[in-house]
């Protein structure tokens, strides 16, 4: 069964966030008006040419919520429900989330409104090279750099970065413009795992700060895409009981816990987890009020809502995914003592290992997947300390300290640049 349609504008719930997070740091009004606007909003629409010779036309987004800190950063997806009002939303959390990691980037997302699954290989290819054609006005190593998001991958990311290079560059490779690419291309070690890793080093740095044992944690994981299945997998190995996991087509549920590799194999074979022999179906809302300890959303938004949030049994739910529980869960959770390791923390696993990708390919010079990791969870328990340290200073939920901690950091890097002219 297929997730819920969202029904609220995610634009204005990241902006009631933001209010709340600029009202506990009494943010004066100047600075509120800048922050809570995007920079630049571009809309394309343009064609494409298909297999069978006829033409369709495709919209798109590239969003730029603010470029204080740095180029702007932030993924590319392809889905049928993409609005300009969604993209906005993910670009404005992406500026909080290199903020909170302490990046030195501004805040972008894009996006193609397509269900890529309907294209072939070669439709696939034109539309994104004529997309990243569209949007290249704002691109660039020192502009704007693109990242994998829900149905994208790296071989978009070639794509991308080979039109890019095409355009500016008489060919020679632009390793910086894009992230997420492909290893033989200047991709980073452990950057296809590091949003699912970072998931599960936030969960280990929760876990200790709230006496949650993941040796004996059963987890149930919404979405068995890139970083739900790698988040998974990780845990799995960490000793934790995964019981649960889905994909778009619907759930599994086994209480005594699912072999995720044999999971993963299924998958690969059939193109979903439903069907899976050893398990019971079950929809993909049910399977988020199923009893566990850890919850991780990792599909869509706007999944833990006012409906479902009184009856989820987790005690810890970390979003993986991008904006998964609204304004009104995120009230229930608290007041039932349910712990929120929100989104812009919790999945900036994956922009913390581009900003990597992207220092090694300015210095052409790379890392080992050791070294990344280890990086990697050293930013993760520093934002995860900060954003703890700021929950106790102010008594407020971590997504609220969060968003706190990133507000005051941009605020502050835009006083001390001051409003051009
Ligand atoms: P993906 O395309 O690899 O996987 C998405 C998964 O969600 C798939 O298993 C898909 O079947 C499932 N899904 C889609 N619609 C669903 C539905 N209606 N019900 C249940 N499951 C559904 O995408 P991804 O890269 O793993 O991204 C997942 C989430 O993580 C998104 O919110 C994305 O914005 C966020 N995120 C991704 C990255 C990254 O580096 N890829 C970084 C930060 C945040």
């Amino acid at each position: 069964m297929a997730i819920a349609v969202p029904e609220q504008s995610l634009f204005a719930i990241a902006v009631e966030q933001f209010d709340q997070a600029a009202d506990l740091i009494g943010l004066e009004d100047e600075l509120r008006q800048i922050l809570r606007t995007c920079k630049r909003e571009l809309i394309v629409h343009f064609p494409v040419e298909m297999d069978d010779g006829s033409i369709k036309v495709f919209t798109g987004y590239r969003v730029h919520h603010n470029v204080a800190a740095g180029p702007a950063k932030g993924g590319i997806r392809y889905h049928p429900n993409v609005t300009l009002d969604e993209v906005k939303a993910l670009a404005m959390w992406m500026t909080w989330k290199c903020a909170i990691m302490g990046l030195p980037f501004g805040g972008a997302k894009g996006g193609v409104c397509v269900d890529p699954k309907t294209l072939s290989p070669g439709e696939l290819q034109n539309l994104t090279r004529r997309y990243a054609t569209e949007i290249s006005i704002l691109l660039g190593p020192d502009q704007d750099i693109p990242a994998p998001d829900v149905n994208t991958n790296p071989q978009v990311m070639a794509w991308i970065l080979d039109t890019y290079s095409m355009h500016r560059n008489a060919g020679v490779t632009v390793p910086a413009v894009v992230t997420g690419k492909p290893l033989l291309l200047g991709g980073s070690a452990g950057r296809l795992e590091a949003t699912g890793r970072g998931v599960v080093y936030a969960i280990e740095e929760a876990a200790k700060a709230y006496g949650i044992d993941l040796t004996q944690a059963r987890v149930v994981v919404q979405g068995f895409g890139n970083v739900g299945s790698i988040a998974a997998s990780l845990l799995a190995e960490l000793g934790s009981r995964i019981v649960a996991v889905s994909d778009s087509r619907g759930g599994i549920y086994n209480p005594n816990g699912l072999d995720i590799r044999t999971v993963l194999d299924f998958k690969q074979r059939t193109g979903t987890v439903v069907g899976f022999p050893e398990a019971e179906p079950v929809t993909n809302e049910e399977l988020l009020e199923l009893p566990c300890d850890i919850l991780i959303p990792a599909a869509l938004e706007e999944q833990i809502t006012e409906a479902n949030a009184g009856r989820i049994r987790a005690r810890l739910i970390a979003e993986a995914a991008n904006g998964p529980t609204t304004p009104e869960a995120d009230r229930i959770l608290a007041d039932r003592g349910v712990i929120v390791l929100p989104d812009i923390y919790a999945n900036a696993g994956g922009v913390t290992v581009s900003y990597f990708e992207w220092v090694q390919g300015l210095q052409h010079f790379f890392w080992s997947e050791e070294e990344v990791n280890n990086r990697l969870r050293a930013i993760m328990v520093r934002a995860f300390q900060a954003i703890y340290a700021t929950a106790e200073r102010y008594r407020v939920p971590l997504r609220l300290a969060a968003l706190a901690l990133a507000v005051q950091r941009v605020a502050e890097i835009t006083r001390l640049r001051g409003i051009y002219p």
